[in-house]
């Protein structure tokens, strides 16, 4: 079913209005003009919905589930320059399938998923941007690295095939706001160890969602990951 106009307009003024608030909070937390992109997750809504949305403007597309992001990278083509973001977790068997797009991987969830990023990579010619996934907040409902798993990793990156980003993180489940900034905070600190310790710039941020953006822009983050605040009615 194609969008009535009702609804591609109402998708296009979410979309102008959650890039307006994010330029507001770049502004407010002096962070630059450019410094933030929003990935639009579009893990909830159909084909049509997801093209309403690129229509309006997005060109960074988050799904969390690899089947899904390649479908729609399949019907919708690559005519409008997109990139896709993969923000869930990656199975080995699907990685082949996921790297024929172009794609940031913001799910790096273990050494091996990275080692076999990193192989289909090489083997399809293709250096492929990646973040690893850190647990800050210890919720074990949640996916991601520990600290020391994250530095275990950094000491034994592969050569070629990935450029290692940054790294990706959520709040914790039910986390208030206070507990939530803090936990973007430890983990730019958390970046920042990292950097030290493995050589590599790790520029890249991917934190916060639609109930806590502005406190991850607040602590750095150059990515935002926004789904229900784009699809809401109003
Ligand atoms: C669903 C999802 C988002 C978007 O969350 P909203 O609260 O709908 O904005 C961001 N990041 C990840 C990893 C997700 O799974």
């Amino acid at each position: 079913m194609m969008l009535n106009r009702q609804r591609c307009d109402e998708l296009s003024r979410n979309w102008h209005q959650v890039v307006t608030e994010v330029a507001e909070y770049c502004q407010q937390f002096g962070r630059g003009d450019d410094d933030v992109r929003v990935i639009g997750v579009t893990k909830y809504v159909d084909v049509h919905t997801t093209q309403a949305l690129i229509q309006a403007g997005c060109r960074d597309v988050g799904e969390s589930r690899p089947q899904l992001l390649w479908d729609k990278a399949d019907q919708i083509g690559d005519a409008t320059s997109l990139t896709w973001h993969l923000i869930g977790h990656l199975q080995r068997n699907k990685v082949r399938r996921v790297l024929r797009f172009p794609v940031w991987i913001h799910s790096i969830d273990s050494p091996r998923i990275l080692d076999a990023v990193a192989d289909e990579a090489v083997g399809q010619q293709k250096s492929i941007p990646v973040l690893l996934e850190a647990n800050i907040s210890g919720d074990s409902s949640k996916t991601g690295m520990t600290p020391d798993e994250l530095r275990q990793l950094v000491d034994q990156l592969p050569g070629n095939g990935v450029q290692i980003k940054g790294l990706m993180a959520m709040a914790g489940l039910g986390s208030d706001a206070k507990t939530a900034r803090e936990q973007f905070a430890q983990t730019r600190e958390l970046r920042d160890e990292l950097s030290q310790r493995c050589g590599l710039e790790l520029p890249e941020l991917s934190m916060g969602m639609s109930g806590d953006f502005p406190d991850a822009i607040a602590e750095g983050a150059t990515m935002v990951r926004i789904g229900t605040r784009l699809f809401k009615s109003t």
